[in-house]
């Protein structure tokens, strides 16, 4: 079994310990708990004890939990790759979607974003280190998607995300996340206002939010291993 009320607390304060170490605001960072593959009940236990955010991978699964839990005032962050035949459902749903990796995908949710909802957040999903196997983009390609998607109605660019390759060292996970970071910095040098720097799980946190994170996409310290 796990605690899941006992796990958030010993997470925030991890959060909070490397913010301070940091020289960061704790305030700065938002804790997404990442839902997947875990049961409803499991979100509503996290939502009772003050959880706002919930992120999901699975589109089928997520549609289900979302309208399950309707009645709950939750923020839902879309956290998986979205194919083009799947963006209506990710522009009806959810609050935010954090892989973007191509112009389609963004205009298709502008397009599809519904009048009565808020305008869609997104990231851009960088490939930071450059690995042929991976999703994202590559570096060099983010500020003529920023740009573009920026120009998009429904849709508000937040930021960026990435999923760097599992490192143990400390230093070595530092700088995929410093490389995004300087990245953010190039596109606020061009006017783009971004707030938002995706990054850091449940092996990496410490060092996504000494690279600078502004939300940290936590699932197992929260929930336990999946399935
Ligand atoms: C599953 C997942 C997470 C959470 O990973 P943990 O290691 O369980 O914390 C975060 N981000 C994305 C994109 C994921 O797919």
């Amino acid at each position: 079994m796990q605690n899941i009320e006992k796990n958030l607390i010993a997470i925030k304060q991890q959060m909070e310990t490397a913010a301070i170490k940091y020289h960061r605001n704790p305030a700065d960072i938002l804790l997404l708990a990442v839902s997947k593959k875990k049961p409803v009940s499991d979100i509503e236990t996290a939502y009772a004890c003050g959880q706002h955010d919930f992120g999901e991978n699975y589109l089928q699964e997520a549609e289900q939990k979302i309208s399950a839990l309707s009645d709950l005032d939750i923020c839902w962050h879309f956290i998986g790759a979205i194919q083009s035949n799947k963006t209506r459902v990710v522009a009806q749903n959810f609050d935010w979607a954090h892989c973007i990796d191509r112009f389609k995908i963004a205009r298709r949710l502008s397009e599809q974003r519904p009048v009565s909802m808020p305008a869609l957040n997104v990231c851009i999903q960088v490939n930071v280190e450059q690995e042929a196997s991976k999703s994202g983009i590559m570096l060099s390609e983010v500020p003529a998607l920023a740009e573009q998607i920026a120009g998009l109605p429904n849709l508000r660019l937040r930021g960026l995300m990435a999923i760097p390759a599992p490192a143990d060292d400390f230093e070595l996970q530092r700088k995929p996340f410093a490389r995004l970071r300087e990245m953010l910095e190039t596109l606020n040098q061009k006017g783009l206002n971004c707030d938002t720097m995706s990054m850091g799980m449940t092996h990496d946190m410490s060092a996504a939010i000494a690279e600078g994170s502004t939300l940290v996409r936590i699932g197992t310290a929260i929930f336990g291993e999946r399935p």
